[in-house]
Parts: structure tokens; C-alpha cells; sequence
């Protein structure tokens, strides 16, 4: 059996001076940062490693032992947390790809290093198995974290390192490595306060996913940077004048925002980078330690915002209230010379190393648990605890924090096969269906994100794996228009909908015609138009197209052509019946608004002369079916047949009761109200006083409207001369564009 000692004690293994070189770096970097080292478990490490990888090279052909060099020196420099981290740095991918076994790394190391190098073992799928969705890969970062946090820290140490070295691959894969690294490790480094870390992982995968934005930015910041420098040096040097004078041990230096960052902030705002203003941003690191590091952050801040004037706006005190992943520092934005903006952090030596690594910065700095690290042990709580209660909701949700920090304006999304797209913000699974493919598109009736059904409208998050569903009779609908945001989708729906269109409007006018022809009616294309126009379409396509949808039947509009033809007969009573208007027939009508006695024939014989007074609770208008009710002392009231008190006044006084029936003539006026529901427009008021006045030549008593929400409400009080004027002109009211509802009015 192979075993660790005697690879160690075999003397053909021969270590390349280069390779020597880099155990010395690492050797360096460890002494530096970590708190104590035990040297000689990194050097039999370092020998496992290179025995291991010995036959193996990158994609990019040099040496693998490379990579786990590297990523040791990452972990020793930029995270610091512990040389049992180095070590099992130096073999994290030995298991995997080399005839190594854990047993071997148990034998030599212990249980902690075996058990680390097993987590990042595990893990390794998660960066390519996307198979599994996303909440399952978060599931298993989780898992990591909980068995050891190490196993997470140095999985980001491998990222950067093998997004540094990211060249060799081909695009397809650095594509999907950057977008992953955006997506999950870089939020998750920031969780960590990794900011380092973080920034250059932000960094690299920006140059891979937007390379010709990230050169803009890179150019820019070259050319404005003798330009900047100087005016930096000038705003710093009074500042140092002062600091130096009060005794202060510090550093302080122009600070430059990452790349990434700045490319956010111009997205987000849609500004050019001129106009990003916190470009210009110094930073004063105080040597002061404790209480006394604190006051005197407090007292550097005073100094500066007395050379130079404060936007209060944009001060913050991370140091009382110190974020989540432990952040402390204070920041303000000044008026530097020339009232140029210029960003302020000040903050101690140990804040700065906190700012910097995070998490692991705490073991160099030991003190009592400060509110610092009650934060990230918080964190470590609740993942603790979504671990205990598995369930894919948690998991879920936890994607969801770490998106907070994702690209503003991109998702990246993967097809079911794994591949990945990207979409603007707020894309559907209708964008995404064209995007696949037109066809695609063109017939999905619903979409699986994440194995789980939603509605086309759903709006998808970067990691979302996406199935669209699709049926052969599905065609595009205009709803979608409200919320597909890509161009494709907008465009092909668009044209899709115009060609079913054209297609309807040429049935509607191929099933017109034939009507017409039934009918025997000869209609001419100028006298159709206007009657569409009567008829209150728009214009004549659009009345073919709702004929040729079934939204208008065609039978109505020759009938209306006959009665136009006719005169306004009662047929055209009929018509508004087939209309299928469903009236309530409540009439506003006051009797004491009643102006002219209208005719009345009681039992067969023309009374002009007696007191009627009309029934207040159902308000009949000449047209409606009415009986006469000899009331009391108020004469005889009519009410309407189908009025709510009849049955009773039919029943219990059929004494009392006469027929009763409108008379011919139609000089006499009523008063009746109409409510009209819609949305409110502008011109809305005038369009609805041109349908009735000019249009029907009928006098408006009263309008009065009232609009909340962008919903229009209006109450119209007009003379009608009966029933079939009043139906008349709820239906034209009803073609009013906007409108969706004509009511006789209720009380
Ligand atoms: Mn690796």
C-alpha cells in the first residue's frame, strides 16, 4: 500500500528549483499574515502535492502544481486564516485527480485536514454540475460550511486562482465560470468580508462577460490618472499637514473603487464614467488599536470636515453600527478644492484588516466577541440551522440573499441541458423561449423554473434553470406584449400578432360580405366605413377584425345598415336586444324633475290630464313595460313590470291596478342618468359629450365626473325621448374608446 511516509523519504524526488521558489513565497506569505506556522507540515504538504500532481499539467500546459501553489498563497496572504488551511490548500485537488486517497492525507495530516480536503472534494462538482439546479449546489456549499469553514474559504482562494489563470480554457466555459463566480462566489465572498477576494473575482469575471465595457473602463481610468493623482495630492496634503502636527500614526492614500463596482454604478445610474463621482476616494488607516483607535477615527473625521465641508447626506458610521460581515469605518464624501466631490474612509489598522479579509481577520486581531463578529456568527447560526431543517425553500431562499448583490441589469439563466444565456433584467420564460427559438417561443404555453411550474409573466433570477413547455395550438398572445422586455420576443410576438390579424380581418370581411349578400344589401365600401364609424369602430379593419374574432357579429351590422336605411323604427329595439345588452332597467327620474306631463293611454283611452307621477323605485321612461298603480292621494304612479315592488302591488291590490301604455308621441323629454365607467384619459369627458350631443343630438343636463387610480367615473344626466333612444345611446357610449361599462343609473 502506498503510503505517505515513504513517498516523503523517497530520495528520487527531485522538486524543480522553480517549484522551490514558490515553497519559499508561500513560506514568506504564511510568516506575515498567519499567527503561527508550523512550517514543517507545510513543507511535507507541499512534497505530498508535488508527488501527487507530478504527471499532471493545466489546460494551459505548464506544471499543476501550479494551481495548488497558488491557491496556497492566497489562502496564506489574502484570507490568513491558519496554516491547517495551507496545508490542505496545498492538496485540495489531489483526491480528485491523482491516485491519492484520503486515507493517505488522514495518515499524515489528522482528521482535520482529511476532512477539509474531503468537503472541497465534494464541492468540486458544484461548479459544473448544474444539472442538479442551483438550490441543490447552494445546498452543498452550505454543507461545506458547516463541516468546516475552511472548505468554503480556500474553495474561493481555488476560484480566484483559477479565474486568474482562466485564458486556456475555451470561451463557452470562461463564460459560464464568470457568470457562476457573479452569481454565487463573489456574494459569497462578500458575506465573508473578503473584500479583496471578492473584488478581484468581480473583476476578472466582468473583463470575460463584458470585455469590450471593462477596456472602456480601464482606458478611461488610465487617461484621467495623472489627472486624478494630482488633484488627489492636493487635497491630501493640507490633511497630512494637520494629521502629522496632531501626532497621528497613519497612512493615507488614494483609493481606487474596483472595476466591477464602477461598472454597476454606471449601469445603474446610466451614467458615463465621468460622472461617477466616488471615483476620486482617499483612505487614512490609523495605527491606534481599541478604544483609542475608535476616538481617534472620530477625531480624524473632525479634522477633515474642517478643511473641508461635509455632504451630511452622504456620511456613514459603520463603526457604531458595524455591517454585517463585520465592515467598520467611517465614511463621508467632502468638497475637496474646486469643490470636487472626493470619498473619505477613515478607519484603524485592524478595521482595515477586517475590511479586507473578513472572517479570518479575527484571529489575528483577538478580542473579546465584539458586535463585529456577532454578525458573521449569525450567519454561521442560520446556516447551521437550514441545514438541520432541509428543505428546498431555505435553500431557496438563500440564493435569493446572495443575489442581492448580482448584476443589476443581466441574469444569467441555463437551459435544461445546462447551457447558459443571458437575459436583460426582468426577462420571462416567454424571453427566454425566444431566445432558444422562434418556434419555441411561438407556441409555449408554460415554463418549469427550478422543476417548479410558473406563469409565462414570472420574472427569472440569475441562476434559474428554465424548461419551456410547449403545445402545438399555442399562438402568441398580445398579452405577452405587457411583459416580455427582450427585443426578439417584443419583435416576433409583435409580427406574429399583426399576421393573425391581417388574417382575421380578411375573414372578417370574407364573412361580411356574404351576409350582406344574403341579405341582399349592396353596400359600398364608402357607406360601410361610415356606418363602422356609426357604428363606433375606429375604423372599418378594425370592425372586419372583430367580426372575423367573433367578437362583433356580423348579422348586428346589417341589421344596423337596414335600420339606418330605415329611419329609427322600433325594429331598432330589436337590434339593441340582439346587441345582447343586458340593461338594468333603473332609470334616474325624479318625479319632480318631470318637465311635461307625458301621454298616458289608461285602459284603452288617451289621458293627457290626469296625475301620474312616476314610481321612484324603478322610473320607467316610455318603452319599458309599465301598469298604473292608483295610488292613495298621489293619483296613478306607473311602475315598470319588472319593477322589485310589483309582484306585491299586483298581488295585494289588484284592484288598484290598470293597464297602462305609452303613447305614440315623441315630442315629450325624459330626464335619465347613465354612470359610465372607464379609464380615465385625457379627452375622455369631451368624447363622451361629442357621442352625445353632436352624434345623437341629445341635451345634457348634467355630467359630473370623478377619477381616482386612473379609473374614470362618470354620471350623465340627458333628455331621452324613450327606451330605444336610451339603448341607442348606451351603445354608442360603449364604443367610446376606453370605456367598459354603460349602466342605466341606480339610485
Ligand atoms: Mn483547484
Amino acid at each position: 500500500m502506498l503510503r505517505a511516509s515513504s513517498i516523503l523519504t523517497n530520495t528520487d524526488l527531485q522538486v524543480e528549483p522553480e517549484f522551490e521558489a514558490g515553497l519559499d513565497e508561500l513560506l514568506d506569505a504564511c510568516r506575515q499574515s498567519l499567527r503561527s506556522v508550523d512550517e514543517d507540515m507545510i513543507r511535507r504538504a507541499f512534497m505530498l502535492g508535488y508527488w501527487a500532481h507530478r504527471n499532471d499539467r493545466r489546460a494551459s500546459g505548464e506544471r499543476f502544481i501550479t494551481h495548488p501553489i497558488e491557491v496556497a498563497v492566497i489562502v496564506a496572504r489574502d484570507i490568513g486564516f491558519d496554516d491547517i488551511s495551507v496545508v490542505s490548500a496545498l492538496l485540495h485537488d489531489t483526491v480528485e485527480d491523482t491516485e491519492f486517497s484520503l486515507d493517505l492525507i488522514r495518515e499524515e495530516f489528522g482528521d482535520t485536514v482529511s476532512n477539509i480536503v474531503d468537503g472541497l472534494t465534494k464541492i468540486r462538482g458544484v461548479s459544473w454540475n448544474r444539472e442538479l439546479g442551483q438550490a441543490e449546489n447552494v445546498r452543498k456549499l452550505m454543507l461545506s460550511m458547516a463541516t468546516d469553514i475552511r472548505v468554503i474559504l480556500i474553495k474561493f482562494a481555488d476560484r480566484l486562482h483559477n479565474l486568474r489563470t482562466i485564458e486556456s480554457l475555451p470561451k463557452q466555459k470562461q463564460l459560464k465560470i464568470a457568470s457562476e463566480t457573479l452569481d454565487l462566489f463573489a456574494p459569497l465572498a462578500h458575506r465573508f468580508g473578503l473584500n479583496a477576494i471578492k473584488a478581484e473575482l468581480e473583476d476578472i469575471s466582468l473583463k470575460i462577460l463584458h470585455p469590450e465595457e471593462y477596456r472602456d473602463i480601464v482606458r478611461s481610468l488610465r487617461a484621467s490618472k495623472v489627472e486624478r493623482d494630482g488633484y488627489v495630492g492636493r487635497f491630501i496634503k493640507p490633511l497630512r499637514e494637520r494629521l502629522e502636527s496632531d501626532r497621528f500614526d497613519f497612512e493615507m492614500a488614494g483609493r481606487s473603487k474596483n472595476l466591477y463596482s464602477i461598472w454597476r454604478k454606471m449601469k445603474r445610474k446610466d451614467k458615463p464614467i465621468e460622472e461617477i463621482y466616488d471615483l476620486l476616494a482617499i483612505r487614512i488607516v490609523l495605527k491606534s488599536t481599541g478604544k483609542k483607535g475608535k476616538e481617534d477615527c472620530w477625531r480624524v473625521y473632525s479634522i477633515v470636515t474642517d478643511l473641508y465641508k461635509p455632504l451630511p447626506e452622504r456620511f456613514r458610521d459603520f463603526i457604531s453600527v458595524p455591517k454585517s460581515n463585520g465592515y467598520q469605518s467611517l465614511h463621508t464624501t467632502v468638497l475637496g478644492p474646486t469643490g470636487r466631490r472626493v470619498e473619505v474612509q477613515i478607519r484603524t489598522e485592524e478595521m482595515h484588516a477586517i475590511a479586507e479579509r473578513g472572517v479570518a481577520a479575527h484571529w489575528k486581531y483577538k478580542e473579546p466577541v465584539s458586535d463585529r463578529d456577532r454578525g458573521m456568527e449569525q450567519f454561521l447560526v442560520w446556516v447551521r440551522d437550514i441545514l438541520e431543517n432541509p428543505n428546498p425553500e431555505h435553500a431557496t431562499e438563500f440564493v435569493k440573499e446572495f443575489r442581492l448583490n448580482l448584476y443589476d441589469e443581466e441574469i444569467y439563466i441555463f437551459t435544461p441541458k445546462g447551457d447558459l444565456m443571458t437575459l436583460p433584467r426582468d426577462a420571462t420564460p416567454v424571453d427566454f423561449a425566444f431566445q432558444v427559438h422562434t418556434e419555441i417561443g411561438m407556441h409555449c404555453i408554460g415554463a418549469k423554473v427550478n422543476g417548479r411550474m410558473v406563469p409565462l409573466s414570472y420574472k427569472l433570477q440569475s441562476g434559474d434553470q428554465v424548461e419551456v413547455i410547449t403545445s402545438k395550438k399555442q399562438t402568441p398572445n398580445p398579452d405577452w406584449m405587457k411583459f416580455v422586455v427582450t427585443h426578439k420576443a417584443r419583435s416576433r410576438i409583435r409580427h406574429l400578432i399583426n399576421e393573425k390579424r391581417r388574417r382575421s380581418v380578411d375573414l372578417g370581411r370574407e364573412m361580411l360580405e356574404k351576409k350582406l349578400d344574403k341579405a341582399g344589401l349592396d353596400v359600398e365600401e364608402q357607406k360601410l366605413r361610415r356606418a363602422a364609424n356609426l357604428l363606433k369602430f375606429p375604423n372599418a379593419q378594425q370592425m372586419f377584425y372583430e367580426i372575423g374574432t367573433g367578437l362583433f357579429d356580423a348579422k348586428d351590422f346589417v341589421e344596423f345598415v337596414r335600420n339606418e336605411s330605415r329611419g329609427r323604427k322600433e325594429e331598432e329595439e330589436e337590434f339593441a336586444e340582439q346587441e345582447g345588452l343586458r340593461l338594468r332597467y333603473e332609470n334616474f327620474l325624479d318625479s319632480a324633475q318631470v318637465a311635461a306631463r307625458p301621454a298616458l293611454e289608461i285602459d284603452g283611452e288617451l289621458h293627457t290630464d290626469i296625475v301620474t307621477r312616476y314610481a321612484p323605485c324603478c322610473n320607467p321612461i316610455p318603452g319599458d313595460d309599465v301598469f298604473g298603480y292608483i295610488s292613495r292621494s298621489d293619483g296613478i304612479k306607473i311602475h315598470r313590470v319588472n319593477c322589485r315592488n310589483a309582484p306585491s302591488l299586483l298581488v295585494n291590490h289588484p284592484d288598484r291596478i290598470v293597464s297602462v301604455e305609452w303613447s305614440r308621441q315623441k315630442d315629450v323629454q325624459f330626464l335619465s342618468g347613465l354612470r359610465v365607467m372607464g379609464e380615465d384619459r385625457v379627452g375622455m369627458v369631451s368624447d363622451i359629450t361629442t357621442v352625445i350631443s353632436k352624434n345623437l343630438k341629445t341635451n345634457i343636463r348634467s355630467i359630473t365626473v370623478d377619477s381616482e387610480d386612473g379609473v374614470f367615473e362618470g354620471t350623465i344626466v340627458c333628455s331621452v325621448t324613450d327606451l330605444s333612444h336610451l339603448r341607442r345611446l348606451i351603445e354608442r357610449l360603449k364604443r367610446v374608446d376606453g370605456i367598459h361599462g354603460v349602466y342605466r343609473f341606480e339610485e
